[in-house]
């Protein structure tokens, strides 16, 4: 099948969250089974243009239609690690992608409006025609809207589209101001409710909605999400949208790369091990410790390494610092967080804990770090208020590492309590909380330190079923190929 994906990331070149990681983790898996994949992108200038192999310009004469005139675009062609992309980049005073930032700007849904149509008259022009086209989050929420509004009128009938939304939190609201721009036009036709205007506000125009609305068919990254968007307010005011293309959505689990996240080949770690040699992740635990000035002393390492935002469960990981220290653990943190207010809040705990030999916080973005960390520590904590899927637990699992989480979107579909998941023993991997205070903390918290010190035994079994799940991308890869098949034209 010939598929293109349209996106604002694409890990390792252009990546602010996991967005940028399951478009470049899926690319590869599909081109493993035998797909044609390409991937188109904005030419930001803050792409690492030091990881695209053979980038050369390859199209000169994208003229994309905007407004009153027209907008002069070339495309750039380049491989990441054999995923071949191509790259938008427009000679337009408005500067769309030389803005040394992917997001955070005003015009940002002019600016992946833009794009969308530039990505879709690049397919027109060049006579590309893929079987599908998979979109993601409100970035390219216009494509299957553009598509199926314009561009199935001058040749392109037979794409489908697969839209994923990865975070229902930021949708791409706007004005009818983006109507006219994009040549979509007729604001009464857009601004229906079962078209583009959004369920709150009724001046307003939502992209998101519109990739709902005119995508063959949604995913959102784990079914546990799936199900909270539509039943929670987790769908942050598109519920009861999905509740009308509910036979179109679902959920399908994110994948990891074990290329890069396998402790038998880990190039960051002084100890490498799987499965087979378990006992050899405490070499790790003792380079974690010299490294972090730990004292070495008979207790478990317990570890957060995440950003440091309100979705993550700020208040139950500083609870959990404190808890863990006075219960015999050590605590070790990495993470950052964009917010002030949270920053010089745990600037003030790690000033506070400075001296603890059992204590490690480092607010800062350190991926090497980050994988010793995963090896070096025993559990691994993830308190979150909402996770659409989640990584970090998946990493946790294949390292050994127990994950303590919260039972909310991925974690639920990933981490199996226990004593009370309703799952054979020996596939239970983890501790699960499920409410949002500190009680459900302290309690799933204290079974895995209680079983850690009484039962350690027990506890490597944990470790072992843990290591031996397979999450990466393979059964994802097999699903979204089920749902390509599905929508393709026939
Ligand atoms: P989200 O996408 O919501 O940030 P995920 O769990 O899906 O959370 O992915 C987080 C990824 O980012 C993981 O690979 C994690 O190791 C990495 N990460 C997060 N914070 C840091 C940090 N401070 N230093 C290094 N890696 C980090």
């Amino acid at each position: 099948m010939y598929i293109v994906q349209i996106a604002s990331e694409c890990a390792p070149i252009a990546k602010a969250g996991g967005l940028g990681d399951v478009v470049y983790g899926l690319s590869r898996e599909l081109q493993l089974r035998g797909h044609w994949v390409e991937i188109i992108l904005p030419k930001y200038d803050s792409l690492r243009y030091d990881q695209i192999m053979g980038l050369e310009r390859i199209y000169d004469d994208l003229w994309v239609p905007w407004g009153n005139g027209v907008v002069h675009c070339s495309v750039w062609q380049g491989y990441t690690y054999n995923r071949r992309c191509f790259f938008i980049e427009a000679h337009s005073p408005d500067n769309f992608f030389n803005r040394g930032a992917l997001y955070g700007f005003q015009d940002d849904t002019m600016r992946f409006a833009f794009f969308s149509k530039a990505a879709l008259e690049f397919l027109l022009k060049t006579n590309r025609r893929p079987e599908v086209i998979h979109c993601h989050d409100w970035q390219t929420g216009l494509v299957p809207v553009m598509l199926f509004e314009m561009y199935k009128y001058v040749g392109m009938d037979r794409q489908r589209v697969c839209y994923t939304i990865h975070n229902f939190k930021h949708q791409g609201i706007y004005g009818s101001d983006i109507l006219w721009v994009t040549g979509l036009n007729r604001p009464d036709y857009y601004s229906h409710y079962d078209r583009l205007r959004d369920n709150f506000n009724p001046g307003a125009l939502n992209m998101m909605k519109g990739g709902i609305v005119y995508s063959n068919f949604i995913t959102t990254v784990s079914p546990q999400h799936a199900w909270e968007a539509r039943f929670t307010d987790q769908g942050f005011g598109l519920s009861h949208t999905l509740a009308i293309h509910q036979a179109k959505f679902g959920g399908i689990l994110n994948g990891i790369d074990y290329d890069e996240w396998n402790p038998e080949v880990d190039r960051y770690i002084p100890a490498r091990y799987g499965p087979r040699n378990a006992q050899d992740k405490y070499g790790n635990k003792e380079a974690l410790r010299d490294r972090l000035w730990l004292r070495k002393a008979y207790k478990p390492i317990m570890a957060f390494v995440g950003r440091l935002d309100p979705q993550k469960g700020v208040h139950l990981i500083k609870h959990a610092i404190y808890y863990a220290l006075r219960n015999g653990t050590q605590f070790v943190l990495l993470g950052t967080s964009p917010e002030p207010g949270i920053n010089a809040d745990f600037w003030r705990i790690k000033n506070e804990l400075n001296d603890n030999p059992d204590c490690h916080l480092e607010l800062g973005f350190n991926e090497e770090l980050s994988h010793l960390i995963y090896a070096g520590a025993d559990m691994i904590l993830v308190p979150s208020f909402f996770e659409p899927c989640g990584l970090t637990q998946m990493i946790a699992l294949k390292y050994g590492t127990v994950p303590i989480v919260r039972a909310v979107g991925g974690l639920v579909n990933t981490v199996f309590d226990k004593d009370y998941a309703d799952r054979p023993v020996g596939e239970r991997n983890g501790f699960v909380f499920h409410q949002s205070d500190t009680r459900g903390l302290e309690s799933a918290v204290n079974r895995a330190i209680g079983l850690w010190y009484s039962y350690p035994d027990d506890f490597s079994a944990l470790m072992l079923t843990g290591m031996r799940y397979d999450f990466s991308w393979n059964w994802p890869g097999h699903h979204y190929c089920q749902v390509y098949e599905l929508i393709r034209a026939k």
